[in-house]
């Protein structure tokens, strides 16, 4: 059972609400967001009606959730949550682009990719500084001192910017440095501890489907942050673990319209980690679309074949904004903007 109170709820409502769960001898989970109180009631439901609660101060609904996952669960939210990052919402009738480097390298690089970024019309930037790396003798990222040649590239376009946290310990120094959106990677989508940190803070949450996760684990993953307190979620494919060897990953389309029905969280798309190839991003991108993704998630370079990490699939300026043009039609067909 979930109890949804109102935004004006006060902690007495919620005590008293609280109260009468214990009562009839369930447990229970309060995840209080920015926005509302989500009261969770974990037991034996069936000692429980909704009427009991909604006739009670501060409730605006209550009901049962048949899920395992009910935080993030459509049915108790049926409208599409809209997720506001710096000004820019994802979530709503525009399709939004996050554009930028798979690892932040240098001072010149991070401007000229904000400068591709804005010039395509992409909302938002991306930039990895800590870099979840196969081999351990690979290129880590830059650090710290990576968040702030990303900061710095996408303030001077005016971009809100999206960055991976691989160790919770890192979580502060995120938060000091303005992270605008923190990326949990494929490898972490199962790191409970790291999804229980973010959890505790109320910066948006871009969560990646790990590579080999069921929708429902994926689910699951998101319920732990939202379970923390943290209502911000927007949940990202970005392809999974198939028989397949032509390609990267494949990019599972279904999932986004599936995804769409049991969440009212935003669900957006990274075709460059799918497909892994440039030449895949457009047609990717146009599926993605056109299955009702609320965004993108797209690899650029400035100069690909330099890149220190991903250099294959990273698009060139020039290549992002013939797509960003290709993607608005798309878009309208779908009745989205971009
Ligand atoms: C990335 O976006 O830079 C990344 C490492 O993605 P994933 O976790 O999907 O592999
Ligand atoms: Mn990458």
């Amino acid at each position: 059972m979930i109890i949804v109170m109102e935004r004006e709820a006060t902690d007495a409502a919620v005590a008293a609400v609280e109260a009468k769960i214990r009562g009839k001898g369930l447990d229970v989970h309060v995840s209080r967001g920015t926005e509302r109180t989500l009261i969770g009631a974990i037991g034996d439901e069936r000692k429980l009606d909704p009427e009991m609660f909604e006739a009670m101060e501060g409730v605006e609904k209550s009901m049962h959730i048949l899920k395992p996952y009910k935080l993030v669960a459509r049915e108790w939210h049926k409208a599409n949550t809209v997720i506001d990052v710096g000004g820019v919402p994802i979530g709503g009738k525009t399709v939004q682009v996050i554009a930028g480097p798979c690892s932040v390298e240098t001072h010149p690089q991070m401007h000229a990719a904000a400068a591709g970024v804005r010039a395509g019309g992409a909302r938002l930037m991306r930039g990895g500084a800590f870099k979840p790396r196969t081999s351990p003798y690979a290129f880590q990222g830059k650090g710290i001192e990576g968040l702030k040649l990303l900061k710095d590239a996408a303030a001077s376009r005016k971009l809100p910017v999206v960055t991976e946290l691989m160790d919770a310990r890192m979580l502060d120094a995120f938060l000091e440095h303005g992270v605008d959106v923190i990326q949990i990677g494929t490898r972490n989508m199962q790191n409970f501890d790291l999804l229980k940190a973010v959890g505790q803070v109320s910066t948006p949450v871009i969560l990646k489907r790990g590579m080999s996760a069921t929708i429902s684990e994926w689910l699951m993953a998101g319920e732990y942050i939202a379970a923390g307190g943290n209502h911000n979620i927007i949940f990202c494919e970005r392809g999974i673990r198939t028989f397949e060897t032509a390609y990267r990953n494949v990019l599972d389309v279904t999932a986004i319209a599936v995804m769409k029905r049991e969440t009212h969280l935003p669900v957006i798309v990274d075709p460059s980690h799918a497909g892994g190839k440039a030449w895949l991003v457009p047609a990717l991108s146009c599926a993605a679309v056109a299955a009702g993704a609320d965004g993108l998630l797209i690899e650029i370079h400035p100069t690909p074949k330099e890149a220190l990490c991903d250099a294959d699939q990273a698009l060139t300026p020039d290549e992002f904004a013939v797509l960003m043009h290709q993607l608005q039609a798309i878009a309208r067909a779908v009745g989205r903007d971009l």
